[in-house]
C-alpha cells in the first residue's frame, strides 16, 4: 500500500492524521543510486572507502538519496565500470583514474604518477590549482563528472625475493607493477607484468614473477604477502599519493536537486580526507606486524636506484604530453604545479620531517 493511500484509508479528522498528511506532502521521492566499483566489495581501504562514501551521501540528504555499493563483477567487471556509468548503467563508480588510460591517455595524471605529487600536493592541486576543472574537462567527453574520493599516501616499492643493491639488480626483474611505474621499470632494463590483485600471492609464491608491488602495508598485509617475499622495500617512488575517483553520470548528476548536487560533492571531499587518513592511521600498526610477527625484512631502494628510476621517470611522463592536446595542457598544469609545491615544501614539510628526524 502507499503511503497516500495509506492516508486516505485512514481518513482525515485526528491530530495525528494531519501531521502525518504534512509530512507526507512534504517527502520527497527516494533517490536509488547504484555504485559499481573496481574492488571486491568490503576490500580494506578501497571498497570500504566505497561503503563510506554511500553512507556519507546517504546521512547528509537525511535519507534522501540512497547508494549501494556493488564490488567488482556484481554488476559488471572491474574494468568495465568506465563504461557502465558513461551508458547510464549504473549512475556513479568508484576506482582509480589510471585504469582509463585507454579512454585517454590524460586520466594518468589524476591517479598516480611516478615521483609525482604526495596526497597532500594532489588535493592543492585538484582543489586550488587547476586540476579539478581538466580533470572534468577530460572526462567529458565520456558522459562522467569525476571527484577525489580518497587516497591512499606514499605506497610501498614492494615485495622483493632478492636485494635490490644496484641497477643491476633490477635489469631481468619480473615485477607486477602497472601502468607508467611499470613502463619505467621496462627502461630500467626490467619486466613489468600485469596482474589483478587477486593473484598477486600465488604468481609470486611460485615464482611467475620475481617481485610484485600492491599499496602499503595495511593492505598487504591482508593479502599475505609476506608469505611469499623476503624483502619489503620502499618508498613507493612509483605511487606517491595515489587517488582514487568516482565518476558520476552526467545526466543522473544533473537531474538531482541542486541542494543533493552539493551534498554529493561535499560527501566526496570528506571521502577523500577519510580514505588517507584510514590508511596513514593503520599502515604502521600493520607495518610493525609484519616486521615484528613476520619477519618481514625492510629496506629502502639504494639512492643510486631511485635516482635512475626518477631520471626515467620523468622521460615517460612527458612523452604523455606528446599524445594528445589534452594530455598536453593536463601535463603542463601539472608539471607547473609540480614544480611550485616542491619548492614550498623544501622549507616546509620536507624541512619540518627533517627536523624531526634528526
Ligand atoms: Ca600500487
Amino acid at each position: 500500500m502507499k503511503r497516500r493511500d495509506f492516508v486516505k484509508g485512514i481518513g482525515i479528522g485526528t491530530l495525528a492524521t494531519s501531521s502525518l498528511v504534512t509530512a507526507t506532502a512534504s517527502a520527497k521521492p527516494k533517490i536509488k543510486w547504484k555504485m559499481v566499483t573496481t574492488w571486491p566489495k568490503n576490500f580494506p581501504g578501497l571498497g570500504t572507502g566505497a561503503n563510506f562514501l554511500a553512507k556519507t551521501i546517504g546521512e547528509m540528504s537525511g535519507g534522501r538519496m540512497e547508494v549501494k555499493v556493488y564490488g567488482a563483477k556484481e554488476i559488471v567487471p572491474a574494468f568495465e565500470s568506465f563504461d557502465a556509468v558513461s551508458r547510464g548503467t549504473a549512475e556513479m563508480g568508484h576506482g582509480a583514474a589510471y585504469y582509463w588510460k585507454g579512454k585517454s591517455e590524460a586520466a594518468q595524471f589524476f591517479a598516480a604518477v611516478p615521483f609525482g605529487l604526495t596526497a597532500q600536493e594532489m588535493n592543492s592541486w585538484l582543489y586550488h590549482g587547476g586540476g579539478m576543472e581538466l580533470w572534468r574537462e577530460v572526462y567529458a567527453p565520456f558522459n562522467l563528472i569525476p571527484a577525489a574520493i580518497g587516497n591512499s599516501g606514499v605506497q610501498m616499492a614492494g615485495w622483493f625475493n632478492k636485494e635490490i643493491n644496484s641497477l643491476a639488480d633490477l635489469k631481468g626483474l619480473k615485477m607486477r607493477i602497472p601502468g607508467l611505474g611499470g613502463e619505467v621499470l621496462k627502461r630500467a632494463g626490467g619486466t613489468p607484468v600485469s596482474l589483478p590483485g587477486g593473484e598477486l600471492f600465488t604468481s609470486l609464491k611460485s615464482g611467475a614473477i620475481d617481485a610484485t608491488e600492491w599499496v602499503g602495508p595495511y593492505n598487504d598485509l591482508a593479502f599475505g604477502l609476506y608469505k611469499a617475499a623476503k624483502y619489503y622495500y620502499y618508498p613507493g617512488w612509483h605511487e606517491p599519493g595515489t587517488t582514487l575517483e568516482t565518476f558520476i553520470n552526467k545526466e543522473a548528476f544533473n537531474a538531482l536537486p541542486d541542494d543533493l548536487k552539493i551534498i554529493v560533492m561535499n560527501a566526496c571531499r570528506i571521502a577523500n580526507q577519510d580514505m588517507l587518513a584510514e590508511y596513514t592511521a593503520r599502515n604502521n600498526k600493520a607495518l610493525h606486524t609484519l616486521v615484528t610477527k613476520h619477519k618481514v625484512q625492510l629496506k629502502k631502494l639504494p639512492d643510486e636506484v631511485l635516482l635512475k628510476l626518477r631520471i626515467l621517470s620523468d622521460e615517460v611522463v612527458s612523452e604523455i604530453a606528446g599524445k594528445d592536446p589534452i594530455s598536453r595542457k593536463v601535463f603542463d598544469s601539472f608539471s607547473s604545479f609540480r614544480k611550485q609545491v616542491i619548492e614550498w615544501h623544501k622549507v616546509s614539510e620536507h624541512a619540518y620531517m627533517n627536523a624531526r628526524a634528526l
